[in-house]
């Protein structure tokens, strides 16, 4: 096979940072190109607080969602170590990122997710990639207690964010960020749910502190009704409308704790209303279609603003983690009904139907 002449061509996070991956150094990469994702100046947000704010549009990845990072990492070690299926608890974009890149590497991928919880283009994505799709009476807390168990008695990988090997990739995105803008941003904020990915972002940027003058305080935000790290206890039936952070006892939790309290940062937590306020917002000031949960970090800094924190003159990076296609039920649902504008195939009723005569 001869190589293409893409000298620009993005490798995926693997091949742009294997001297920084703690995995095997012979590993071959599986990947769908994934990472190299935007970095999007939001002037909305940057007005809003006197500060220089970024979005880290992590939906621009292969299957949609940040979650790809660790894919590419825990597929990659999973086949090279020899094995023929994996399996995860998911509450959509793990499944749909574990059901691409088991495609990918011709292996099968077993997705365990609770029962009618899951949005309908994640399902359709383990579906359509192949996936022995599970769904299990239960939350993803139970989930993840049987992908553990199959793991354990079965010959099948785990590659939930439990196995190290995902926050490994998942890292990378806080190397693109100092990367991109010569530094770590001051404040770096996020949604948290089982809480890899904050644990991965805080693992990047320490380990990348030669390139850096400072570390960012992490500033992480979680649901109301799913929110065991802001209060402190463990939720055993978490509920929001925010589905990828419906998760009453994270796996990451101690670690991301640690991050949060490292680096001067800290938890709160949001109502639905918020986060779906901020997601429609994005979407309409930035042309930043999101999914419910990945606005979270958006609708915290603006919660932060309203409640008088200063991020004057500060850099501030927004992790918004998933793609807004994900999940068009709840976006929508959001905007109440909807009346169809249709007019006869007419120039003047087109024009008085666009508002513009
Ligand atoms: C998985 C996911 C999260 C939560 O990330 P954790 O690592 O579980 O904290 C947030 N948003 C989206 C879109 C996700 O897919």
């Amino acid at each position: 096979m001869t190589e293409a002449s893409g000298r620009h061509q993005w490798r995926g996070v693997i091949e742009e940072y294997r001297e920084l991956l703690a995995i095997p150094v012979d590993t071959p990469a599986i990947t769908l190109g994934e990472g190299g994702t935007p970095l999007v100046r939001s002037g909305w947000l940057s007005e809003a607080g006197d500060a220089e704010v970024w979005l880290k549009v992590e939906g621009a990845n292969p299957t949609g969602s940040f979650k790809d990072r660790g894919m590419t990492t825990a597929i990659s070690v999973a086949v090279h170590e020899g094995a023929k299926a994996c399996v995860c608890a998911s509450t959509g974009n793990t499944s749909a990122s574990m059901a691409a890149y088991a495609a990918r590497a011709g292996i099968t991928p077993i997705v365990l997710v609770p029962e009618g919880k899951i949005a309908a283009g994640k399902m359709a994505q383990a579906l359509v990639h192949g996936a022995q799709v599970i769904q299990v009476r239960g939350n993803f807390d139970d989930c993840l207690n049987l992908s553990r168990g199959l793991a354990e008695h079965y010959p099948v990988a785990l590659v939930n964010s439990v196995n190290p090997n995902r926050l490994e990739g998942q890292k990378t995105a806080s190397f693109e960020v100092v990367d991109r803008l010569g530094d770590a941003p001051d404040v770096h904020l996020m949604p948290v749910g089982n809480a890899g990915n904050i644990s991965a972002y805080w693992l990047g940027y320490t380990q990348y502190r030669d390139h850096t003058t400072k570390l960012p305080r992490m500033r992480a935000f979680q649901a109301e009704g799913a929110a065991p790290i802001v209060y402190d206890r463990v939720f055993p039936a978490p509920e929001t409308r925010a589905s990828a952070i419906r998760i009453g006892n994270p796996a990451s939790w101690k670690l991301a704790t640690a991050a949060a309290e490292e680096s001067g940062g800290g938890f709160a937590a949001l109502s639905d209303d918020a986060i779906l306020h901020a997601q429609a917002e994005l979407a309409r000031n930035e042309g930043v279609f999101v999914e419910p949960a990945s606005a979270a970090g958006v609708a915290g800094y603006l919660a932060d603003l309203a409640a008088g924190t200063s991020y004057a003159g500060q850099t501030v990076v927004i992790t918004v983690t998933g793609h807004g296609l994900k999940d068009t039920v709840t976006a929508l649902e959001w905007f109440g009904e909807v009346t169809p504008v249709v007019v006869d195939a007419d120039l003047d009723a087109a024009a008085r139907a666009a508002d513009l005569v």
